[in-house]
């Protein structure tokens, strides 16, 4: 369980990260994906090991919208969501810092990039936070005729439930901080009652520096907020501890969505 990455690990993570880099920068696989050839062995990892933490399914929150943009606003806990992508090193690090200062977290994992670095799926969850559906490749899910739609957000979350037993417990859109009424209604197709937006956008993807990422956040961060951050970027990494040490000044406690949204 905790075996040290040797050699063939780094060789193989950065080998992985290439391959992201090369599916995040161009135009990435098919829309459709071919019929498994006789040849080709079936797609996925053959024997994902179950996580120590079983994933939870999706759920319905009453009283709630089906688009959630924050929790309530009469209680002190915030909820940190991540868009799951990028360099898994740098995914690790992020996860490092949270559970270093407390905070339990909700990733919103990109298929391709779970296709890329499965074990990152039980990382996740192992450390106590939470794992949901961002999409299959993170295109503009808005724009996307239905059908194409609609396998974007199975095609995630047929991944998410063969590597940890669940489908996940949020869908959040891709490109877009709320959800088109199409895509609202394909996501409950899909099993996911309510669709995860955000009230404190941190613009870490635009790596403006950790200090801007602090004060981006710190700036309207309130009881119940939903902050939209991202794998991927060092700023988001070296943002962490001031952020956690902001947060705790402020007696504000970093939780799971579910956690924010549960009474
Ligand atoms: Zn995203």
């Amino acid at each position: 369980m905790l075996s040290p990455p040797g050699r063939r690990a780094a060789l193989r993570a950065g080998a992985a990260a290439a391959v992201g880099l090369a599916t995040a920068c161009g135009s990435g696989r098919p829309a459709t994906a071919p019929p498994t050839s006789s040849s080709a062995p079936p797609p996925g990892p053959g024997k994902p090991s179950a996580p120590a933490r079983p994933a939870a399914a999706p759920r319905r929150f009453a009283g709630q919208p089906v688009e959630i943009g924050h929790g309530p606003r009469d209680r002190p806990r915030v909820a940190l969501t991540f868009h799951g992508n990028g360099d898994p090193a740098i995914a690790r690090s992020v996860l490092a810092e949270a559970e270093r200062g407390g905070a339990r977290i909700t990733v919103l994992a990109i298929g391709t990039w779970l296709d890329d670095h499965p074990d990152m799926a039980r990382r996740v969850l192992d450390g106590g936070h939470e794992l949901g559906n961002h999409t299959q490749r993170h295109l503009a899910i808005n724009d996307m005729p239905q059908d194409e739609a609609y396998a974007e957000i199975t095609g995630c979350a047929q991944r998410l439930k063969r590597l940890t037993g669940s489908i996940g417990t949020w869908f959040r859109p891709s490109q877009t901080q709320n959800a088109s009424p199409l895509v609202q209604k394909l996501a409950q197709r899909a099993g996911y009652p309510h669709v995860l937006s955000y009230d404190v956008d941190s613009l870490d993807f635009t790596s403006p520096g950790a200090a801007a990422v602090l004060r981006n956040v710190t700036g309207t961060i309130h009881g119940g907020s939903v902050v939209s951050l991202h794998f991927g970027y060092a700023d988001t990494v070296d943002a962490m501890p001031p952020l956690l040490e902001e947060l705790a000044r402020r007696k504000l406690r970093a939780v799971t969505t579910t956690e924010l949204l549960t009474p």
